[in-house]
């Protein structure tokens, strides 16, 4: 496995703790039911 430089990869480090969009790696107020944000989650969870 190499280390990708994609945003959301970070979220395997359990030190990150940065509220972004899992999806686009936005910076955005998430939870833990919905990790992404707005419009990802419109986009996914349609
Ligand atoms: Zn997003």
């Amino acid at each position: 496995m190499h280390d990708h430089a994609l945003p959301w990869a970070r979220f395997n480090n359990p030190g990150y703790k940065e509220k972004v969009c899992h999806k686009c790696g936005t910076k955005h107020t998430t939870t833990k039911t919905r990790p992404v944000c707005n419009d990802c989650y419109k986009t996914y969870y349609r």
